[in-house]
């Protein structure tokens, strides 16, 4: 996607440094170290709170009203300052950063949308590019196409923001905080405030959004169904701003740390996500891939069966570390939004024991895994057995 100020962003976040981490370790984005807030010198709202915030991820804060999760949020950026702590965005320390440039650099969104009442939709999407200081032709251009990115139509931009729906206002607020391309996205309870249907639907848009864009999004919310549909990792809270649990949300539906994490969890709540949500219940492995021309004998070179694949990445078959040199056939591929049932065909009939998962051009996104998948159908069938 085309961007107006990112490099003016990246450079202040310092997003040119190389990474920390070598490859197949998630790369930390957000680190809290330490981190304390207490409102006029009262309890804690947060609670010397350490976390580490994956890049390109989406992780959700999740808890009870009041356990301090906007305030976690909000530090972030600056809007509410730390008593104690520390909290680096891309290996900087944000107190070092000017409170104004910071908030420009991530985009926000609420749950009541906060767009300017007496402002076209165009002209809200427009705000922030408008104050970096891009042209206002420039930024109703990119405002145009953040509201096709966002599934809106093009003559809703000439509107104001009272004649949207609650659902399309929240898209508008999607929209106005991806305008400057920000790395990072905080989002408060964004979709709360809209009815179940709706909010099914702006959920799947956000994910259907952040495969394309891979941003930092740090969503809170207190809807534990939210948290397990669009958390690649979900962060418990409990009352007192504590961190109960951190962990993926299968680990956290399977393993509840404590009584207040499996309480709040609820046991009926994992079987719907898992019922409903396969695609994103099945946890893709990335796998060795080699081209056609030196793939043939890859396999035994390296001692691990290594999945061939064509110019476009689309799988051609496997090459294995036993066996002569040739391609093995490689069993039915899983799409996203497949059944558990085809998940597990995928990996079954695999000769390598992995299954292939693709997008939707065809190419290779990873792999799973039958154990992980066969978990997971145990998970389903136990959660079905305690609902009846
Ligand atoms: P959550 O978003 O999880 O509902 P908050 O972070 O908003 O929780 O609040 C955590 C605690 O801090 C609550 O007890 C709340 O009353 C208190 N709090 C939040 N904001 C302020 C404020 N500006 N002044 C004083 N207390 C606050
Ligand atoms: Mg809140």
């Amino acid at each position: 996607m085309a961007s107006l100020t990112s490099s003016v962003v990246l450079a202040t976040l310092g997003e040119d440094r190389p990474p920390k981490i070598g490859p197949g370790m998630a790369e930390a984005m957000i680190e809290f170290q330490s981190v304390t807030k207490r409102y006029q010198g009262g309890q804690p709202a947060v609670d010397n709170l350490t976390m580490s915030i994956d890049k390109g991820a989406i992780t959700v804060l999740v808890g009870p009203s009041g356990c301090g999760k906007t305030t976690s949020l909000r530090m972030i950026n600056r809007m509410v300052e730390p008593s104690s702590g520390t909290i680096t965005v891309a290996g900087k320390d944000v107190s070092t950063v000017p409170a104004a440039q910071l908030r420009r650099s991530m985009g926000y969104v609420m749950q009541s949308s906060g767009l300017l009442p007496h402002r076209s939709v165009l002209d809200n999407i427009a705000t922030v590019p408008r104050l970096n200081g891009v042209s206002k032709g420039d930024a109703r251009k990119r405002a145009a196409e953040l509201l096709d990115v966002v599934g809106l139509a093009s003559v809703l931009g000439k509107r104001y923001p009272s004649q949207l729906s609650g659902g399309q206002q929240q898209r508008v607020g999607v929209a106005r905080a991806l305008a400057a391309d920000p790395p990072v996205l905080l989002m408060d309870e964004p979709f709360s405030a809209v009815d179940p249907v709706v909010r099914d639907e702006l959920q799947q848009e956000l994910l259907r959004l952040q495969r394309e864009l891979a941003k930092t999004i740090v969503f809170v919310t207190h809807d534990i169904d939210e948290a397990t549909v669009l958390g690649d990792k979900v962060a418990v809270f409990a009352v007192g701003g504590k961190l109960a649990q951190y962990a993926a949300p299968e680990e956290i539906l399977r393993a509840p740390a404590n009584d207040f994490v499996a309480s709040f969890v609820g046991r009926d709540r994992g079987f719907r996500h898992l019922a409903f949500d396969v695609a994103d219940s099945v946890r893709l492995h990335p796998v060795t891939m080699v081209g056609q021309t030196e793939g043939q004998n890859a396999g035994r070179r390296t001692g691990e069966w290594a999945l061939v694949v064509d110019d476009e990445s689309r799988p051609l078959g496997w090459s294995s570390p036993r066996d002569g040199a040739g391609l093995i056939p490689g069993g039915s591929l899983f799409h996203k939004g497949d059944t558990l049932r085809r998940a597990l065909d995928s990996a079954l009939s695999s000769p390598s024991g992995l299954g292939v998962a693709v997008d939707d051009d065809g190419r290779v996104a990873g792999v799973l895994k039958a154990p992980e998948v066969l978990a997971l159908i145990e998970e389903v069938r136990r959660h079905r057995e305690d609902a009846t």
